[in-house]
């Protein structure tokens, strides 16, 4: 997890989150712990969630945090499900505010070029799936290995199958991924999550969610943080470096809960100094966070003023390894 200072985050107004592998584990429901969270992070900052999941499957992983979200807050929730195809913000109800599906010929197009793609590798599916391999999503169309319902239907044990699928076959995969978009060069082709190849329109990934983002909250890239598990290159995160957000890797929903501990550390201290009325006895707390936040800010500096960029423990991973989403 890239260590980042509690006041260059807390200045942040918008904080984004990857869901499968960040927020939550691959296809599965968030915790209660991190529904908790979120609706505490909510009263004080926006947050949007983008991530490959259709919308009904978004819906269901976030659940526990619907629950615990007070209603008025319901509008700082953005929701960007199928890669950012589409987006949902709630108005009296959850909107749908733009939706990029594939025509219907293209998505013919599309699962022909799966079948073919398969035989050209020699890949032969598992006996036994879980629910459909190849799902039409109207604005996606996903091939997951082991069948979309796999998590649903088994639970951690269908989580274990998905990663131990991916330590086999993930160079096979990668190789797939190739085939397919060179049948389809006028879509864009990831290989994504743990199990799956997602297809949608050209130019669609976490960088094209951003610019959304931007345009529909009008919020500017550089006053937002970007917290994903596949930040690395080749990831399914890494398109999400190139927008000026600032990017904080984490390893799975255990590190994006403490990020989403320090953020209210960082805001509610934030709060406490614009109040003018700390008095004496929490004095030295608030000089501590001081000394933090000008810390944060140098850091921020350097990011932009020599045009790099934090590390990245992912950076040295092997880059044939299948991004987790
Ligand atoms: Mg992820």
């Amino acid at each position: 997890m890239e260590m980042m200072k509690a006041g260059r985050l807390g200045a942040k107004k918008l904080i984004v989150f990857d869901l499968d592998g960040t927020l939550a584990p691959s296809k599965g429901k968030i915790d209660a712990e991190t529904a908790g969270l979120l609706a505490r992070l909510l009263a004080v900052r926006k947050v949007a969630v983008i991530g490959g999941g259709k919308y009904s499957l978004f819906r269901s992983q976030l659940a526990e945090a619907f629950a615990r979200i007070p209603k008025p807050l319901l509008p700082r929730l953005f929701l960007f499900p199928t890669t950012s195809t589409a987006f949902y913000r709630y108005d009296k109800g959850w909107k749908n505010i733009y939706k990029l599906a594939l025509s219907k010929r293209e998505r013919a197009r599309i699962k022909k070029a799966f079948r073919e793609v398969f035989r050209e590798a020699g890949y032969r599916g598992p006996e036994k799936v879980y629910g459909k391999t190849i799902e039409d999503r109207g604005t996606q169309v996903t091939f997951s290995a082991l069948g979309q319902e796999v998590v649903a239907r088994l639970g951690k044990r269908g989580f274990k199958m998905k990663d131990e699928w991916r330590k086999k076959y993930a160079p096979l995969k990668i190789k797939m991924a190739k085939l397919l978009a060179r049948r389809l060069p006028g879509l864009e082709v990831r290989a994504a999550g743990y199990t799956s190849i997602d297809v949608t329109k050209k130019g669609i990934d976490k960088a094209y969610g951003i610019r959304q983002i931007e345009k529909y909250l009008r919020i500017p890239a550089r006053d937002m943080a970007f917290v994903g598990d596949a930040l690395f290159p080749g990831g399914n995160d890494y398109a999400a470096r190139r927008t000026g957000a600032d990017c904080v890797a984490v390893r799975g929903p255990a590190d994006t809960k403490s990020i989403i501990k320090k953020i209210l550390t960082g805001a509610g201290a934030e709060d406490m100094m614009s109040s003018r009325q700390a008095h004496a006895g929490i004095s030295q707390q608030l000089s501590r966070n001081k000394d933090d936040r000008g810390r944060g800010r140098a850091k921020h500096r350097g990011f932009h003023a020599h045009g790099t960029r934090a590390a990245l423990p992912g950076d040295d991973r092997n880059r044939l390894r299948t991004p987790a989403r």
